[in-house]
């Protein structure tokens, strides 16, 4: 059966579809990034919110920005933007739900005027973004927002006709202003650091570019909660799409799946009101960093630990490696003795059952999350997860030899080239300058660190470097799993 609203009855009979009417929403929340991890996380609260009767003035609109956004247009269009969420556990059960919490979606580039008019809308009270670390345009090391970036040039001399998330959400803020509208919250659920204070910083300063006094107000008026959002949601398969055909008889040209495990903990700073998250299991808190830092260098920062080097050794499915009791020790290790230290305490979380639960999450053989997703964008993640375990560790006298091998790893995967020969495609915003780096380590083997843009002052320091050598020599001449072997030995 196509997915759509009037065959929803019918798949009614087979799968879980919203008991709410749909014709009665109205778009609350504006998003941009509708991708997979939308879907399965913030979608997914406002259904249930929605299946329990309430939230119905918070539908979502979603908008995308980029080319490639145009895909997604087409295939929730065709479906009422109706999509088929199927959580999947280790045991290889499938819990599918049809998800009706999203009920427009506008393709930026076709009419960028309606996309924001449609945020200018007062019954519009929140703009949310999962727009990838790398979204933010702002600089690796310097955290300065890149001004030269020509589509921000384009969206600061033609704000109706803007490009970017940053020139479409800012001119929609500036005719809310000019007709007494109160401004919407700017909620950003990416994995990022204070990833509130980080979009804040953004938009002020894409503002200050139209107009330093727009700057001002935009930082004083405009809230922008941190948030620290979990579930793992890897990207949609062929193979997906033909099991929600043959299992449940749902033609959906975009299904997602994802893990049971889901954590949602938001700051609650709403200038314009917000959804009432917490009956959905949200943890609204006054403040997030303790809870993003532990999942920012326990879960994302282990993914990286386990990404090059599963890669490397032959996985290409993150499950594979995480059963592998040589990987399941490593991940153990760096989190105990080198992320933990770096952890203030969590209120209400022990740690210890957190981190065995992780690995726990990554072995999950359904969910199929591969090794080439967590390796993608790689420049946008080391320095975000990673580095600040470095530095903090490197601060204090910590360990730093996971760390350091972990970065080596990347060096060594960065190459290109895996360990049967086989060619690796390297998917990175820094490719052109991270390879051909990556390939000159045999006559210099420092080459790939000396990327200050990416790495700052860390090939400086020698307690670093030394570890990081070693590692990449070990890579080199003996491969991953002998190395993770040595280190396994090394903290023995
Ligand atoms: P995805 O590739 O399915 O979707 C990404 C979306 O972001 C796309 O719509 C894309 O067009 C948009 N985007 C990318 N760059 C952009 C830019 N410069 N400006 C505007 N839009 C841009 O990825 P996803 O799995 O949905 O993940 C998106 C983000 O969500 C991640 O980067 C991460 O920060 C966060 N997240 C993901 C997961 C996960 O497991 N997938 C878990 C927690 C958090």
């Amino acid at each position: 059966t196509p997915l759509s609203s009037t065959t929803l009855p019918e798949i009614a009979g087979r799968v879980p579809v919203p008991s709410y009417d749909r014709s009665a929403l109205r778009t609350g929340i504006v998003h941009f990034g509708v991708g997979g991890f939308h879907r399965a996380h913030q979608a997914m609260y406002l259904d249930r919110l929605m299946s329990e009767g309430g939230a119905h003035e918070w539908a979502v609109t979603g908008v995308g920005v980029l080319p490639g956004d145009r895909r997604m247009q087409e295939a929730l269009a065709k479906q009422d933007h109706l999509y088929t969420l199927v959580v999947k556990s280790p045991d290889g059960s499938l819990e599918p739900r049809v998800i009706g919490s999203i009920r427009d979606y506008l393709f930026a580039p076709d009419d960028p005027e309606r996309v924001i008019e449609c945020m200018a809308d007062p019954g519009v009270r929140i703009v949310s973004l999962t727009i990838t670390e790398g979204g933010y345009n702002f600089h690796a090391v310097t955290g300065e927002f890149v001004v030269d970036n020509p589509d921000v040039v384009h969206d600061v001399a033609e704000p109706a006709a803007s490009r970017t998330a940053f020139g479409l959400v800012t001119e929609a803020l500036v005719r809310r202003r000019a007709r007494g509208i109160p401004p919407f919250t700017v909620m950003s659920c990416d994995n990022i650091q204070g990833n509130g204070d980080v979009a804040r910083r953004c938009f002020t300063s894409f503002a200050a570019l139209r107009d330093p006094e727009l700057a001002a107000w935009v930082g004083a008026e405009v809230c922008f909660p941190n948030s620290m959002v979990d579930r793992i949601t890897p990207v949609t398969t062929e193979d997906d799409r033909a099991e929600v055909r043959e299992r449940f008889g749902i033609d959906d040209a975009w299904p997602v799946v994802c893990e049971p495990f889901t954590q949602w903990v938001l700051e609650d700073r709403f200038g314009a009101g917000r959804p009432p998250y917490e009956d959905a299991g949200v943890q609204l808190v006054s403040d997030v960093e303790p809870y993003e830092l532990m999942k920012l260098r326990l879960l994302n920062a282990s993914h990286q630990a386990i990404a090059y080097f599963g890669y490397l050794a032959g996985y290409r499915l993150v499950h594979d490696a995480a059963q592998d009791q040589l990987f399941a020790r490593f991940l153990l290790s760096y989190m105990d003795v080198e992320a933990t230290p770096t952890l203030e305490p969590v209120p209400g979380i022990d740690l210890d059952g957190y981190k065995l639960e992780l690995v726990e999450r990554f072995s999950n053989a359904g969910v199929r999350d591969t090794l080439a997703r967590l390796c993608a964008e790689s420049s946008d993640r080391i320095p975000k997860w990673l580095l600040p375990v470095v530095r903090l560790n490197l601060a204090s006298g910590g360990e730093v030899h996971r760390s350091a091998a972990v970065v080596a790893s990347w060096a060594r995967y960065a190459e290109g080239v895996d360990e049967q020969g086989e060619p690796i495609e390297v998917v990175d915003p820094l490719r052109d300058v991270l390879v051909p780096a990556a390939r000159q380590q045999g006559a210099d083997p420092l080459s790939f660190l000396r990327n200050r843009d990416v790495f700052g002052d860390l090939v400086d320091d020698e307690r670093f470097t030394t570890a990081y050598l070693w590692a990449l020599d070990s890579l080199h001449t003996k491969g991953a799993r002998a190395t993770l072997e040595a280190l396994a030995a090394d903290s023995a």
